[in-house]
């Protein structure tokens, strides 16, 4: 199994180092035809949801790290490498993508 690489700090950060969701847009537009920034997530660490906007971004790329607001738990991570972009999922639960102004 090829494993994510990603060289941005993942179990430490500093609180205040973060950016909001939005930095996210140009990356994951990327990879999606529709702007994510405003799809739903729901955190598999406290269950809470919110649009992906208002997550904490750590890193700077090409490891992004998207954290819960509430509970800091890791929901999103991209990693952009030449060729490749690497989107890890596994800290939410879904995505709801509002499409066509839903
Ligand atoms: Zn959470």
């Amino acid at each position: 199994m090829t494993t994510l690489p990603i060289d941005a700090p993942y179990d430490t950060y500093e609180d205040d180092a973060y950016e909001d969701g939005n930095v996210l847009a140009g990356p994951l537009s990327e990879v999606f035809a529709v702007d994510l920034t405003a799809a739903v997530t729901t955190c598999t660490g406290c269950g809470s949801t919110g649009p992906l906007a208002r997550l904490r971004v750590y890193g700077r790329g090409p490891g992004l790290i998207a954290r819960c607001p509430h509970c800091t738990h890791v929901v999103l991570r991209l990693v952009r490498s030449p060729g490749t972009a690497w989107l890890d999922l596994r800290g939410t639960v879904s995505l709801r993508i509002p499409l066509d102004g839903g």
